[in-house]
């Protein structure tokens, strides 16, 4: 197998997975992460080249026609990018990458890269998606409806991926995340993760996997299902 990790980060926007990968980062010095490019405004304290590459619609459009991005989309309004040169430096340098993505650009990173592993991180409710949204603060009412609203639709695609990760306890699911990566790392040669593998390495629940996200939609809540679900 590839020893290279291309590891997908997916989830509604607020079910917290810019915090999560933030952790997963400071704990896995091999990994980095994939700056967007994107045509949505800076938020407060982001930086260019820090966060997202904040571009107009016309380099966008241009990058784009010259097949410089490896997955993009439009994701609430805005389109969004992983430049092709980057994945490839990071293969030169790094274990592994992450790309913070949509349910869209994850399923064209899983057809064009080998080996890819997909998380879709799931919020306990979509009560406390909301709320998480509020307090983050960093939406104007328009936009905090549009994407609660798509966090439905998003929420349909969940299933696809290899694992879900239950953001309720953020130590939890921080911890779950990084047992998938270590796990992922340990199956492209790296050293053996376990009782981590062990823990991870069970029948694929297909059925539960594909029962939370429509529990979520139902309105229910999924605190209390292990962190992961593989
Ligand atoms: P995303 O990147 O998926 O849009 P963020 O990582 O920005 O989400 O998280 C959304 C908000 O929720 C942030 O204010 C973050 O601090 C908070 N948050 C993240 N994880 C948790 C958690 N487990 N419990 C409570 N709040 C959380
Ligand atoms: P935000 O505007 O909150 O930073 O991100 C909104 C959404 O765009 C999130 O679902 C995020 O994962 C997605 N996103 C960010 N960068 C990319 C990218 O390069 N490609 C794709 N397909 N989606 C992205």
């Amino acid at each position: 197998m590839d020893p290279f990790l291309p590891l997908i980060v997916t989830s509604p926007s607020g079910a917290g997975k810019t915090t999560l990968v933030r952790r997963l980062l400071a704990a896995q010095p091999g990994l980095v992460v994939s700056v967007s490019y994107t045509t949505r405004g800076p938020r407060d304290g982001e930086r260019d080249g820090r966060d997202y590459h904040f571009v107009t619609e016309a380099v966008f459009s241009d990058m784009l026609a010259r097949g410089l991005f490896a997955e993009h989309a439009t994701v609430h309004g805005s389109r969004y990018g992983t430049s092709l040169a980057r994945v490839e430096e990071a293969r030169r340098t790094h274990r592994g990458m992450v790309f913070v993505i949509d349910y869209q650009g994850a399923a064209q990173v899983k057809a064009r890269i080998p080996g890819a592993l997909g998380v879709f991180v799931l919020p306990p409710s979509l009560a406390e998606l909301e709320a998480r949204l509020r307090r983050r603060g960093t939406e104007r009412e328009e936009a905090v409806a549009r994407r609660l609203a798509n966090a439905r639709e998003e929420l349909l695609h969940a299933a696809r991926f290899d694992y879900l990760v239950v953001n309720d306890a953020l130590d939890d699911a921080s911890a779950a995340l990084q047992a998938v990566c270590e796990v992922a790392f340990a199956a492209r040669g790296g050293p053996p993760a376990g009782a981590l593998a062990a823990r991870l390495a069970g029948a694929c629940a297909v059925a539960r996997t594909a029962a939370l996200p429509a529990r979520l939609l139902a309105g229910e809540s999924v605190r209390g299902v292990p962190a992961v679900v593989p």
